[in-house]
């Protein structure tokens, strides 16, 4: 039985990675600022720690009978959607960088045999809508829209080197935005597929909501569960030398992930552009290389909105009633 380390375990991509993991039979310590906030973790083992401090990544890493994990997954970071990246930079940049110095640097010295790490495909530039796919190597010369493209930028090239100077086997994926069931959906860290179904979840059939900028904006969303089964792949894989794309081919713009939504819940909703962050133009990334370990993704967007709408929706519907409850009205 493999025994492995999952590090943000308590967040959105991080709880679901722990149900397959010990779906298929391992043996999960989670370790996360927080517990799961939606459904009970399903690690066999829980700790509560701050993985930007060295002595609780050391804690993490000692396992049962002082062996080391087998395979570190490493997803903890500061998160979120535009909204957060453009007003967090330094909690990203300061937090973010502590976990990942620590938690590669203390693996590798523990002798942990494979690790992997969470980047996201923020590292490249800006593109303009109709450009050919990028493949991995487009990240050079380096032009990341925001300072949490930077950091994982960083954090990608430390891993290597540690790679490089131990001999760990290191994977690093960069995924493309990913929702579903049990992700942020409101509060300020939620990304476009949550805030948009809450948003039409709020809004009664023919009503408006707003969207920043133009909605002209490409982007590409990958469901949760094909986002899991692609580092699952990507583990299993002998890609251990370069980072590799996650996500799917199915390009659109926010006006259309905002008709789909809507399509999905049964409304006509129309929308008003608003000032916010709106992030790169647009994106294009080849995934033939996660392709090549046999991957595919098995959701289209429309096929992930219809099993996420209605979870965002249930979450809206409770927190109103919770609200009317209340004694404050
Ligand atoms: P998330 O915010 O739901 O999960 C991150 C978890 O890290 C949280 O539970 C948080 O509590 C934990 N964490 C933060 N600081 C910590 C600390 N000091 N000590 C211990 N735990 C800490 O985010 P997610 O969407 O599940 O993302 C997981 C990983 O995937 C992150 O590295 C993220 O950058 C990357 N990623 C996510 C997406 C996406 O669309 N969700 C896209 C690209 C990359």
């Amino acid at each position: 039985m493999k025994k492995v380390l999952v590090c943000g375990a308590g967040g959105f991509i991080g709880s679901h990675l722990v149900r397959e993991l010990s779906r298929r039979g391992c043996w999960v310590r989670g370790a996360d600022l927080k517990l799961p906030e939606f459904s009970p973790t399903a690690a066999a083992d829980f700790m509560l720690c701050d993985l930007r401090r060295r002595e609780d990544c050391l804690r993490a890493l000692d396992f049962p009978g002082g062996a080391a994990p087998d395979a570190v997954f490493q997803l903890a970071a500061e998160m979120g959607g535009m909204g957060y990246i453009h007003s967090a930079a330094c909690e990203i940049m300061h937090d973010s960088v502590l976990i990942n110095a620590h938690m590669v640097h203390e693996s590798a010295l523990r002798g942990v045999r494979e690790y992997f790490f969470s980047s996201s495909v923020c590292v490249y530039r800006d593109m303009a809508p109709g450009e050919p796919a990028l493949s991995e190597d487009g990240a050079y010369p380096a032009a990341p829209d925001n300072d949490y493209g930077w950091e994982k930028l960083y954090s990608e090239r430390m891993a290597f080197a540690h790679a490089r100077r131990y001999g760990m086997k290191v994977r690093v994926a960069r995924f493309q935005n990913c929702y579903g069931p049990e992700g942020t959906w409101r509060g300020g860290r939620e990304k476009a597929p949550a805030a948009l179904s809450r948003k039409v979840a709020e809004t009664p059939d023919g009503g408006s909501v707003d969207i920043w900028g133009d909605g002209l904006a490409v982007r590409n969303f990958i469901f949760i569960d094909d986002l899991v089964d692609g580092i699952l792949h990507l583990m299993d894989s002998d890609l251990d030398f370069a980072p590799t794309n996650i996500g799917t081919e199915e390009y659109v713009t926010v006006r259309q992930l905002l008709a789909t939504i809507a399509d999905v819940a049964g409304k006509r909703i129309s929308f008003r552009s608003v000032d916010g962050p709106v992030g790169v133009a647009s994106r294009n990334f080849s995934t033939e290389r996660i392709r090549s370990t046999g991957w595919t993704p098995r959701h289209s967007l429309r096929d992930g909105i219809a099993k996420t709408y209605p979870w965002v929706a249930a979450r809206v519907a409770e927190a109103a009633a919770k609200e009317t409850s209340g004694f404050r009205k």
